[in-house]
């Protein structure tokens, strides 16, 4: 067996970044962002109220007794200003988002004052400051500032600051395309009945739908017999337009686990025993495409349904995230330090064990706590689907009640 971190590096240092594209912003959200940008111009363009009001003349109000102003005009949003400035003595009405016309230092907001019957004079009944309510041409961002680095992840606040200056494409790391195959002779699809031996097919869908929630587009290249030759063709046809492959089944000890022998012969590949449970088995490679010589990763999943989706968040998600430029923490799912509320069963077995937990969140104190979600069985799907979160047992005796584990979120 190698440790779960060799065996991680091993399939990082495989996984190479994509090359920067192009995309317009509206398609940007949640990919890492591969080029700087540099703002051209003002944020907001022009001084502008932040209030339905009146612009005045800070210098015309009185802080001890009412002040009478003529209104000389309307600014609204969209308009450029008024015919002249605002003189002493004047006032004019204005609404949020509007030019401050020339002459006006401040706006009174309309709750603060009082027309009169006539419809001409504005009652303020309190002094401002020059500056209240405006928002200065500029105070956000100006000329020059930088807004975004390469290797953000892009979140709808980037995109919407991006668009507030004027920018309308930018370079991104591409998310991968990943090809998902299931193997095995066993293997039926959909809900008729089954026959003797069969079971369904489920992780295609499962890896297909992770993949899809950790924003990667997918393939989906069918259910291939346990064949040597069916295999190789899945694989080597899956590769000539997919960057990445993510296959289920055919990686252990079995007479028929024709993966780990086709991706030896055709490919680059690694047949691991990691020290972890579930998902010991790992078959990771790349595979040369012919059109372009890239060397395409392959997973080799476990078939086991919990196998594949834990091996799927250990190593392909990290190993995806870094093809579409994630660095650092944001390769993995966030991580938490919680309390077990009940122990967490396990025995020394040299491995790390990832146990399927639900994980409640105390928003008073701050502290996370941990209940298993069910039978914990490489194949029951029942308590994988029941949890959020996966707690990582290090190697050694069962977690006792109160004591503190470490946990992988799985969902917000
Ligand atoms: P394998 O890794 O091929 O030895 O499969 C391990 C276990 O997972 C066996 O019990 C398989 O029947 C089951 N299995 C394999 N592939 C799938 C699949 N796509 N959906 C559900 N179960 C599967
Ligand atoms: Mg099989």
């Amino acid at each position: 067996m190698i440790e779960y971190t060799e065996a991680r590096r091993f399939v990082l240092e495989r996984c190479r970044r994509a090359e920067p594209t192009v995309v317009p912003l509206a398609e940007a959200l949640d990919l890492v962002a591969a080029e700087s940008v540099e703002a051209r111009e003002q944020v907001p363009p022009f001084a502008n109220t932040a209030v339905d009001g009146f612009a005045v003349r800070a210098a015309d109000l009185h802080p001890d007794r009412s002040t009478a102003l003529r209104i000389v005009g309307t600014v609204r949003a969209g308009m450029s200003g008024l015919d002249s400035p605002v003189g002493p003595g004047e006032a004019a009405r204005i609404m949020t988002g509007a030019p401050v016309p020339p002459g006006a230092d401040a706006i009174v907001m309309v709750e603060r004052t009082e027309v009169s019957a006539d419809g001409n004079t504005v009652i303020i009944g309190e002094a401002v400051n020059a500056g209240d309510n405006l928002r200065p041409a500029g105070d956000d961002i100006e000329p020059g500032d930088v807004l975004l680095e390469p290797g953000t992840r892009l979140t709808a606040a980037h995109l919407g600051m991006l668009a507030t200056v004027g920018v309308t494409h930018l370079a991104v790391v591409p998310r991968p395309r990943v090809g998902v195959i299931s193997t095995g002779d066993e293997l039926v699809e959909g809900g008729g009945p089954l026959g003797p031996g069969q079971i369904r097919d489920s992780n295609r869908l499962a890896l297909r739908a992770l993949l899809r929630s950790s924003g990667f587009d997918t393939v989906d290249l069918g259910l291939v017999r346990d064949d040597e030759a069916a295999i190789e063709g899945a694989l080597l046809a899956g590769v000539e337009h997919c960057d990445a492959l993510v296959t289920s089944g055919g990686v252990s000890m079995g007479d028929f686990d024709y993966i780990k022998v086709v991706l030896d012969r055709i490919g680059d590949m690694r047949w691991m025993q990691v020290a972890i449970k579930p998902a010991k088995p790992l078959a990771f490679g790349t595979i040369t495409r012919r059109s372009d010589g890239a060397a395409v990763p392959v997973f080799g999943l476990p078939g086991n349904p919990v196998s594949s989706m834990v091996s799927f968040e250990l190593f392909c998600r990290p190993g995806l995230r870094q093809m579409a430029g994630a660095v650092g923490e944001d390769l993995d799912r966030p991580t938490v330090l919680a309390v077990a509320e009940e122990p967490l069963t396990r025995r020394p077995d040299g491995k790390i064990h990832f146990a399927r937990v639900r994980c409640t969140h105390d928003l008073a104190t701050g502290t996370h706590r941990v209940r298993s979600a069910g039978a914990q069985g490489s194949h029951q799907m029942a308590a994988m689907a029941a949890a959020d979160a996966l707690a990582v047992l290090p190697d050694g005796p069962t977690i006792e009640a109160g004591a503190a584990v470490r946990v992988l979120l799985l969902a917000p």
